[in-house]
């Protein structure tokens, strides 16, 4: 039995990072939200192409210097951020910093002060921005992060020493597809404009990323276009996005075998090597992780079409990584290929639930480095 592995496909996902970069207009810097995937070849990969990495812990902070020594970081957010977590912001002189509340910004204010700086920040909002049609309201809502916007007009209007008010931070949404990213992009950048006189507008990440479409993707080309006609409305402002899922998801697969194939109540059932605690993101996000099967095989038991249930080696029933409704046959001794495995994969998961080995990692093309795997 090998060991399950992830396929990072470097170059394709510099070719993706590229075509991603070449869709948007020249004044919106592109940010990679580093808590997607801190992979250092990723990382590395996205490096010549990005106009910058967003950090959101120190931990990050200390990997981004470790992986890419001498470069600054654009960014670094997350609610919470401890004294501590302020001052390694400031030894490594980020170009960003994201605050999330006023106790957060006096926090760095003195820190700032008693290091004879002054800091450059963007104040997280929590705006209320409806999509055409207002089927959807984004923001807005009671939520952890970031804060009202009157008390970001606030603390705007009368910013304590120690402290620039550059613009607005927003992250308010996920799964949004070009033409709602784009009318947040624009109801964000209408009121930093009109309530800060904000120089600086981020608009966060959120990217829709389809599991059950791997082929459809986000559309940068009209986000891209969208954009450009928000920044033709607004000529001064500085626009950044930082996404992460829809950045480094298609880059990523992993990799296992079958370890046995059963029948129970008339449903098929596919067990693995590894599992959820290896690639969580099924799990967390409820759906089932495409894949593809390489047959290798194998004699005994095969799925014959149908429903399958694909699971792991844990003792839960919750370590479900695919049920798709029919495929390709199964037995066992083949090799699941899983995709989008590029993000919030790997780390996120619980990876010493039932204490199995971790996984290999590698880089190359998975399909191929699947047909000869093992052998
Ligand atoms: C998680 C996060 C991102 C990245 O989100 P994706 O859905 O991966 O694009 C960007 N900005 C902030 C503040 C985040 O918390």
């Amino acid at each position: 039995m090998t060991r399950p592995a992830y396929v990072y496909d470097l170059a394709a996902l510099a070719g993706h990072a590229a075509a991603v970069r070449a869709a948007l207009p020249e004044r919106v810097e592109l940010l990679y939200a580093v808590k997607a995937n801190p992979d250092p070849g990723i990382l590395r990969t996205l490096a010549g192409t990005v106009d910058g990495f967003e950090a959101a812990s120190r931990g990050e902070l200390h990997h981004l210097a470790a992986v890419l020594p001498g470069r600054r970081v654009a960014a670094f957010a997350g609610p919470g951020k401890t004294e501590e977590d302020l001052a390694a912001a400031l030894a490594a002189e980020v170009a960003r910093v994201h605050v999330e509340s006023a106790t957060e910004l006096h926090r760095l204010a003195g820190l700032a002060r008693a290091a004879g700086r002054t800091v450059d920040v963007l104040l997280r909002v929590n705006l209320p921005v409806a999509t055409p049609g207002a089927v959807l309201v984004m923001g807005g809502a009671a939520s952890p992060f970031g804060m009202d916007p009157q008390e970001a007009v606030r603390l705007t209007d009368d910013p304590p020493a120690g402290v620039r008010v550059r613009g607005v931070h927003a992250h308010l949404a996920s799964g949004l597809d070009p033409a709602a990213a784009a009318t947040v992009a624009r109801g964000v950048t209408e009121w930093a404009v009109r309530h800060l006189r904000a120089g600086e507008v981020n608009v966060g990440g959120g990217m829709a990323v389809d599991y059950r479409h791997p082929d459809r993707r986000f559309d940068w080309h009209t986000y891209g276009r969208l954009l450009g006609e928000v920044l033709a409305e607004h000529p001064t402002v500085r626009l950044r996005i930082e996404p992460g899922r829809a950045v480094s998801v298609y880059c990523g697969s992993y990799l296992t075998e079958v370890v046995d194939v059963k029948r129970s109540q008339g449903r098929w059932f596919v067990i693995v090597a590894g599992g959820t605690h290896h690639l969580r993101t099924p799990a967390a996000k409820g759906h089932s992780q495409p894949f593809v099967v390489v047959p290798r095989g194998g004699a005994g038991p095969r799925t014959d079409g149908g429903p399958v249930t694909v699971v792991g080696q844990l003792c839960t029933p919750k370590d479900v990584l695919a049920h798709p409704d029919d495929g390709d046959p199964i037995a066992v001794g083949d090799v699941l290929v899983f995709g989008m495995a590029g993000a919030y994969a790997w780390n996120i998961s619980h990876r010493d639930f039932l204490l199995h080995d971790p996984p290999n990692f590698t880089t190359g093309d998975p399909l191929a480095l699947a047909r000869v795997w093992g052998r």
